[in-house]
């Protein structure tokens, strides 16, 4: 919902604390690529290699315009979808001037999405994303069937199968990271997609139980079998304070916050 969440007062909403003011949940993965090897063409001419940023975003929530406005990005390569629920998708339409700019360089951006989220996508942006669309200026963007694995500009994106309550949705792995949000539980088959990572974002909403998230305990557990490096924890409620629950927490396991960001081996 966001913290502050609208009409509350709680402690946490009126934190003066930065890192307890939190958007919703997404991840920006960002690269430099070469795009092509230097070569000498002749004796006397040398092609330098163009080196271009690369950007994919997980998931485009209500607040993705102001999160690309703080990240200063200026394109997108890529978008992959977790799942159609309304924090992950509703700032779909906000990759608008974004897609115009990749249309112009190639060709739309690619949305990958299982079928189940795709199906949502089309009938909420369905000016946009249906294949009757007739709206002149609307998004170019693209639905693209999400594989067991996806290439970007060199980088593979692994999809990791999650659940969320009754309702199976997907995470993602890039090089020694993933990004696991709206967890309530991880098949056994995953664990094994999880192994040697640096930086893990798990999703863990609070204390108190919940059908289709798990709890920072039940995080933790989660965190403690994958065993990454550091793991972030993600999709925070207003139950937590920043600082007092990061003293609680387990080392190697921390609370995420907005703007965070880390170095990591793709
Ligand atoms: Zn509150
Ligand atoms: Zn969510």
């Amino acid at each position: 919902m966001g913290v502050p969440t609208l009409g509350c007062s709680c402690p946490v909403c009126t934190s003066a604390d930065p890192r307890d003011r939190r958007s919703r949940p997404s991840v920006l993965v960002r690269w430099k690529e070469t795009a092509s090897p230097e070569r000498v063409v002749s004796e006397r001419v040398i092609l330098v290699p163009a080196i271009e940023e690369r950007v994919v975003v997980i998931d485009t929530g209500p607040d993705f315009r102001e999160q690309a406005l703080r990240s200063g990005i200026h394109r997108v390569d890529a978008v992959f979808y977790t799942h159609s629920h309304a924090d992950h998708i509703l700032g779909l339409d906000d990759l608008r001037p974004l897609s115009f700019k990749a249309f112009r360089e190639g060709g739309p951006i690619p949305l990958y999405a299982t079928a189940e989220t795709a199906a949502t996508l089309e009938r909420i942006f369905d000016y946009t994303l249906s294949p009757h669309a007739t709206y002149p200026t609307r998004a170019k963007l693209r639905l693209e069937p999400l594989k067991k694995s996806t290439q970007v500009h060199g980088v593979n994106f692994l999809r990791i199968p999650l659940m969320h309550g009754e309702m199976e949705i997907v995470g993602y792995r890039f090089g020694r990271a993933a990004y696991l949000t709206d967890v309530s539980e991880i098949p056994e088959e995953s664990f094994a997609l999880l192994e040697g990572l640096e930086h893990l974002v798990l999703s863990a909403l609070r204390h108190k139980p919940h059908p289709s998230h798990a709890t920072v305990e039940q995080g933790t557990g989660m965190a403690a079998r994958i065993g990454a490096g550091q793991t972030w924890l993600t999709h925070i409620a207003h139950e937590l304070g920043h600082e007092e629950t990061n003293r609680t927490l387990p080392a190697g396991v921390a609370l995420a916050y907005d703007g965070l960001t880390v170095p990591v081996d793709l």
